[in-house]
């Protein structure tokens, strides 16, 4: 498959058509922000990006879940679509608790996982989607209490 242009805002659209009910059944409030408006666009594989984000989504809310059944707070998952010169940011940010300091530098790696049934296949992929793909970069940071997850993505074909 070739690389083409295709809107953020579509694609984005589509992921909350696909697990905005779920997310939303399961008390969790889901915000996209549009920080410089929502005719933003990348250049790339849009099945493949829709499924990096679907990803990063659903660990959210597996992982908002599990805390809830201890705690019984609501969760939180924003994400915040913005563009610099070169590149468009996607972060995906839960406040459902920190990723352990010790394992943070693994969780990209291929079968790693601390789910009892987890595959550890999913940021793997996204990884070589983003990175390797499409050229992109994606990162995870502890920040105060919440999980940000930072994809850069390409708008232009280099
Ligand atoms: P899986 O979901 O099958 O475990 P992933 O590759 O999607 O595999 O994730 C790997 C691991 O990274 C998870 O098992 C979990 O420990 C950690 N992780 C991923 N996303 C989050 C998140 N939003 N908050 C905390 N930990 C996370
Ligand atoms: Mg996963």
């Amino acid at each position: 498959t070739k690389k083409v242009t295709f809107p953020i805002k579509k694609a984005l659209d589509e992921i909350n058509e696909i697990i905005g009910k779920q997310v939303f059944y399961s008390n969790i409030n889901m915000k996209f922000n549009y920080i410089n408006g929502e005719d933003l666009v990348v250049y790339g594989y849009e099945n493949e990006f829709k499924q990096v984000l679907l990803n990063l989504i659903n660990n959210a809310k597996t992982k908002i879940l599990e805390n809830l059944l201890k705690e019984n707070t609501k969760g939180n998952i924003i994400i915040n679509i913005s563009k610099s010169k070169e590149y468009n940011k996607i972060e995906i940010i839960d406040d459902g608790g920190k990723i352990d300091e010790k394992i943070i530098s693994s969780i990209f790696e291929p079968y790693f996982t601390t789910k009892k049934d987890g595959t550890g296949i999913g940021l793997y992929m996204a990884k070589v989607i983003v990175e390797d793909k499409m050229q992109g970069k994606i990162k995870v940071k502890n920040i105060d209490n919440k999980v940000v997850f930072t994809i850069k993505v390409p708008f232009k074909k280099d």
